[in-house]
This record gives structure tokens, sequence and C-alpha cells, in this order.
């Protein structure tokens, strides 16, 4: 920096007494101090050696101070070379005359040492200043200088700021359409930047940044608002305080708002639209605008199996046909407005469509409908017919709306209801909807906080061999014992606690709990029954599960064997063949296995065998129509044999009637389950069915 080296003063003087006082003081301050007898030298010794400030005498023989201070001008600007004028009275002529020429500033004889010592300090440090804003207008804004950027110089001290022609072009104005003051700056800054821009300037005055550097919006003559990356520095003078800003302001505005792939207006665009409208909402109130939110159905397997070069292009295609379709559509052609539509990408296969001006939400699902045709017919990417749908979500503006984000949000409930109500199709929001959200937050919080405070049950469901009508083994059914609603079923939050994947844990919970009453129950005399636990998807993905597992049966010193873990087909059916390889690991440590709700998914016998398994559980509505030769029947007759040939056990679920019973064991089925027998029964109660150890009589053999 230039502050570290010693600043070096030239005074001119022709009285030799006048100029050695004077250097000899300066010299004490730390100053490298030149002299010059008049002006002719004054000239050459600047030329040949670089001087931070002149001393210039006024009245001189031959060529007077004036007339070199205004040669000295020709070449150095009042910036790069400082000059303090000397002069013997105070002679107010040609003080005014020397600050017109461009002195910076001047003494009068006799010297009034610390005066003279003030000013100096104030002209250099100015001058430092200045050298260096301009090595950092030079870090900064070289690149503007050539380039389209513009350019501001915020003197602070007198809180004037000079916007260069390129800078008010940039927001639309004339030269002289903007004025000279910083508010002409922060006010035309978007309200949602403006305080954070200005706290970003007050950081970097204090020193708390290395340079000032920000991303906000600016509202344009035209009343748009444009991204803007300003950039600068802050000079500070010798007391530390800051003096002066200045720096570049460059349009960001097609980065920011444009999506790279598709071109189309990104999420920050869209809600900058959007925004716009609610405002406007507020004062037309028979304006109405419609917020489509759509999601590729199945994209990431396209994208997975055919590369994301393909899913690139599909997107693509997608874009384009959308917005061919919108444009054609009734509703812009009637409005005859080039702008009355906005197509959005937010990111991955998420479009989002903006209906400016609609006259009834009727015009929203003819739009979305349109949308869905557009993109039914086969995109030909890479020499293949790619099939793909849509799902959407449909929010229609209300006054309600104060921020974009919520109607965003509506819409985006909306096309996860049109998803959940089997995709490629559309749904409007509407308040029952955000209610069923509300209850599903509300629910997962619920959820976590019943896992800390231990609200959860077992239940227990005998599982019977039909034969002899004895209890081989129990199923462990979750149950919440909800403080205010009393006691749900799995139905209730299990679905919740998948997606949210706090099935983990309460799967464990349950797991560990089955484990350890069933030890209890077993070392009293039964020390034949095995406990039945239910793993979900989520938990059976999990890596250490089986070294948890492993390790949990040996400290309840429970034997692998009486341990069966149910799963369904669709979690095996996920990665066929992962689960092969997991379900071998299980098996290694000798626990049981079992399909559960079996018939209800792929029901196909034929991929079993390549699976170690111990146990079919016939789901429960093949059961319940099992009598009068139903459909039921049909399936166990065809299920029981093919299982007992695989060696699989088979327990019938949801066993109700005595009939039932009679129709299984005819078909050689070993077990039943279902409330025939018993309904799942808290711990209390299965302990007293077992101390009661009884029986059933419809199992006994009978005829
Ligand atoms: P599931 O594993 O198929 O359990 C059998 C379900 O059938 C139980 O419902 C049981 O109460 C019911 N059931 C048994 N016999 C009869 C009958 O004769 N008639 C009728 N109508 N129903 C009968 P529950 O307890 O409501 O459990 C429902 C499902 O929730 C279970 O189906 C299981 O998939 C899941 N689940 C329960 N506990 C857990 C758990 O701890 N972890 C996981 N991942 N899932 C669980
Ligand atoms: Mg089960
Ligand atoms: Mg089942």
């Amino acid at each position: 920096m230039t502050n570290s080296r010693p600043s070096r003063l030239l005074i001119v003087d022709d009285n030799e007494m006048n100029r050695d006082m004077l250097a000899r003081r300066l010299l004490r301050k730390g100053y490298v101090v030149k002299l010059a007898e008049n002006a002719k030298e004054l000239l050459e010794r600047v030329k040949e050696d670089p001087v931070d400030l002149v001393l210039l005498d006024i009245e001189m023989p031959e060529v007077s101070g004036l007339d070199a201070l205004q040669k000295l001008r020709n070449h150095y600007s009042a910036a790069e070379l400082p000059i303090i004028m000397v002069t013997a009275k105070a002679q107010s002529d040609d003080i005014v005359k020397a600050l017109d020429l461009g002195a910076n500033d001047y003494l009068t004889k006799p010297i009034d040492f610390p005066v003279a010592v003030a000013r100096i300090g104030t002209q250099l440090s100015h001058k430092h200043a200045q050298e260096a804003l301009k090595e950092s207008e030079e870090r900064y804004a070289l690149a503007a200088r050539g380039s389209n950027d513009g350019l501001w110089d915020w003197n602070l001290s007198a809180n004037v700021v000079h916007f260069s022609p390129r800078w008010k072009a940039m927001l639309g104005h004339q030269e002289g359409g903007i004025g000279n003051k910083p508010e002409e700056w922060f006010d035309r800054i978007h309200d949602a930047d403006r305080e954070r821009v200005k706290e970003e300037i007050a950081a970097h005055q204090k020193g708390l940044t290395p340079h000032f550097e920000s991303e906000h919006r600016v509202l344009h003559k035209d009343g748009s608002f444009r991204w803007m990356l300003s950039r600068g520095v802050a000079v500070h003078d010798s007391t530390g305080n800051a003096s002066r800003m200045a720096g570049s302001q460059t349009d960001i505005t097609e980065g920011k708002v444009s999506d790279p792939l598709t071109g189309l207006p990104n999420r920050l665009l869209f809600i900058d639209r959007v925004g716009r409208l609610i405002k406007h909402g507020k004062r037309r109130k028979d304006q109405l605008f419609a917020v489509l939110f759509m999601d590729l159905d199945g994209f990431k397997m396209i994208n997975d199996s055919m590369g994301h070069l393909i899913g690139d292009q599909l997107l693509l295609g997608v874009a384009n046909r959308l917005e061919k379709c919108l444009r054609s559509t009734d509703t812009v052609a009637r409005l005859g407005e080039a702008e009355a539509f906005t197509v959005a990408r937010l990111g991955g296969d998420e479009f989002t469509v903006l209906l400016d001006d609609i006259k009834d939400p009727d015009d929203a699902k003819r739009a979305a409908d349109r949308m869905m045709k557009a993109l039914a017919s086969p995109f030909i990417l890479g020499g293949k017919e790619v099939f793909t749908s849509v799902s959407i979500g449909i929010a229609l503006s209300n006054p309600a709306y104060t921020q974009p984000d919520e109607i965003l949000r509506d819409a985006d409930t909306a096309m996860y209801r049109a998803k959940s109500l089997g995709k490629a199709r559309f749904e409007v929001f509407d308040a029952d909807m955000r209610a069923s959200v509300m209850a599903r937050l509300q629910l997962e919080t619920d959820l976590r906080r019943a896992l800390e405070r231990g609200e959860f049950r077992n239940f227990y469901q005998p599982i019977v061999a039909l034969v002899s009508g004895e209890i081989a083994g129990f199923e462990a059914l979750l149950r919440w014992q909800h403080p205010t609603r009393g006691l749900l079923g799995p139905s209730e939050f299990i679905p919740v606690a998948e997606e949210t994947g706090l099935i983990r844990e309460l799967g464990w919970w349950n797991l560990r709990e089955a484990c350890r009453q069933i030890s209890e129950w077993r070392a009293g005399a039964h020390r034949h029954l095995t406990i039945s636990v239910n793993l979900s998807a989520k938990q059976f993905l999990q890596p250490k599960l089986v070294e948890d597992i492993g390790k949990l049966l040996s400290d309840l010193a429970l034997p692998p064997e009486a341990l069966k873990l149910e799963i369904t087909e669709s979690t095996v059916m996920v990665d066929p063949t992962a689960a092969v390889e997991m379900l071998q690991h299980i098996k290694s440590l000798g626990i049981q296995l079992a399909i559960d709700d079996f018939g209800t998914g792929y029901s196909s016998l034929s991929y079993l065998h390549r699976f170690p398994l111990d146990t079919l559980k016939i789901d429960r509505s093949f059961i319940s129509s099992m009598g009068d030769d139903g459909e039921g029947m049909e399936i166990a007759r065809t299920i029981l044999p093919m299982a007992n040939n695989l060696r699989l056990d088979v327990v019938a679920e949801g066993v109700e009637t005595i009939q039932q019973v009679a129709m299984l064991k005819k078909l050689h089925c070993k077990y039943g389950q279902g409330f025939y027998f018993s309904r799942p029964l808290s711990a209390e109660g299965t302990a007293a069915l077992l101390a009661g150890d009884l029986t059933w009589q419809a199992c006994e053999p009978t005829r």
C-alpha cells in the first residue's frame, strides 16, 4: 500500500530560510523532503522523481507560483499531485486564483506549523485514498470499463454519488434522468433487498468485508426489476472513517432469472411475476390468475434408464410443447396479449405456469387439459420413442394470498394430490387439501413426540396351529396410545412414519420390545413361542439392520428361530437382487422369514423360490372371500399346494369364522390368525390368554 512508505514532499520557495525551517520540521515528522529554489527547478524535480505533495510559494521571481501551478496542473490532476500554496500575506485575490487554477489548499506566512502539518496530512490522506481507490477500481472495475458495466462513485462526506451514464442507462434512464443522491439508488432497490444491501455496504465500510459485493434487484424505468451485481470498495481517511466508496454495477438478470437448460424463466423470475400479480390483485378485485404446478410422471426412471442427456432433451421438448400449446390456447388468444402466461422451470422435472388474466377457474382447467394433451404424444429422443405424462396442481388467486410462495405451495399440494390419485391428471387446490396437509404436518410432529414420550404399545395377536388349536406364536402389532385421540391403529400413523423415515426408529422400538416380551413369555411355560415382527421397506434397507438384530438377540439370549420377520412382496421387489442378498444375510443368523399379505402384490410364486423364505401369509382378502367357492377359494386352492411344494408354512390371515377354519384345514393350511381366535391384545391381555392356556374348539380334529 501507498501508506507504508514515507510521503515525499517538495518545498518550493525562493527564500532559503523559509525553505530550511519548514524542511527541518517536516523531516522530523517523518516526511522525505526535497527542495527547489524556483519554479523552473520545481518542474524538473517533479519530472525526474515522483513527489506526493508540493508546497508552492506564490511569490517568486521569474516564474510566479501561480504560473508554475498552472503548468503542473497541465500534467497532474489535483488528485494525483496535491499542491498547497504558500503566501506571505492573506491575499484573497491570489488565493482565489490559485484555488481556481487547481491548488488543493493554501497556507499563509508566517507558517503556523501545526496547521501546516494538519493540512499536509489531509491532502496526503486524500491522495492515498485516491490511489487505493484507483487500485481497487482497477481490480474490480477494470473489466467493467470495456464492457457494459455501470460505475458509481460515492463521496460519503458530501453524500453525493456520481452515477456513470452507463449506470443510468442500465436502468432505462438518460443522463439527466437520475440525480446524484444516494436515494436515487436505494429507492430503486427492491423492497425485499434494500435493507440487506445497506447492511452489506455498512459492513464493508466498517471493514468487516474485504470488498462490497451484492446481488439485488433494481427498478428499471419500464417497471421491471433487474438483477444487478454491485461491487465496490470503500476508501478510508486518516482517522479510519470511510470517506468514499466506488464500484461497478453489472446486469445479471439473464443468468439470474432463466433456466440454463430450457431458457425458460426460473423460479426467481416466476416468483417475482406472481408477486407482482398478487400486489396488483389487491387493487383489482375482478382479476383472477392461476398458478399451475406440474411434475413429470416417472421422469426419474427415464433419466436413470436412458441417461441424463436424454433426460435433458426430454425436459427441453416438454418446455417447447408447453409454450407452444399455451400460446395457442383460447385464453391467450382471446386476450390477445403476448404475455398472458409464463412458463417457468423450477428445477428438475418441475415446471410452473402462470396464467395472468383468466376469467374463471375453468380457463385454468382447460389450460391444464391442453398441456396434458400436448405432452401425450411420444417424444423421439436418441432414435427412441419416449412417453411421458404430467401431474398438475392448480391454485387460483385469492385475496388471502400475500406471498407468492403461498400460492406456489398450494399448487404444489394439489399436484401431490393429483399424483396420489393416480398421476397423469390435474387437481384444483381447495381448502380441504390444506387442512389435510396441515393435519399431516401435525401428525408428523406428534409422532416424533410420541416416540420420545413412549406412547407406543405393542399388541399381540396369536397365530394358531390349525390342527392342534395351540398358539404357535404371536404377531406384534403396533398401537399408539394417543393422549387425546385414544388408541390408534397402524393405518393412522405408519404411512406417515414411512414417508418421513420415522419408521426406522419406530420399527426398531417395536422389534426390540417384541423380542423382549417374547423372551419373557418363553421363560415361563411357553418355550416354543415365536414372535412375528413386521419390517418396513426402509428398515429392510438399513445396512446395519442384521448386525443390530444379532446383537439384540444375543443380549436377550433369544434363539434366532424364535423371531420371524414379516416383509411384503413390494419390499423385496424394489430390488430383488439386493433383497436376496439381504434375506440370506438375515437367514444366516437363523432368523425366520415370512412374506406378508401374499396375494395383494406381485403374487408370483415363481420368484419366491429365489428367496430363502419360511412362511407365506395369505392376505385377509382371500380368506374372507373363501366361502361359497368364491375367488378366495380358488386362490387358496392354488397357493396352498404350491407353498407346500416349496416347503413353506402358510398362515391364513384374517380368519373370522369356523367355516373358514374348516376349509383351510381341508386345504392343509397349517396356521391361522384372525379374530376368530383372538383380536390383537395388549401385553397384559396376552399374558392372561397364555395363562389360561386355551385352545380353540374348532381346531380340534372334526368329523
Ligand atoms: P399385517 O401385518 O397384515 O397385520 C395384520 C392386520 O390384520 C392387523 O391389523 C390385524 O389387526 C388385522 N387382522 C387380524 N385378524 C383379522 C381379522 O380376522 N379380521 C380383520 N378384519 N382384521 C384382522 P393392524 O394391527 O391394524 O395392522 C395393520 C398393518 O399395519 C399390519 O398388517 C402391518 O402391515 C402394519 N403394521 C403393524 N405393526 C407394524 C409395525 O410394527 N411395523 C410395521 N412396519 N408395520 C406394522
Ligand atoms: Mg404382518
Ligand atoms: Mg398381513
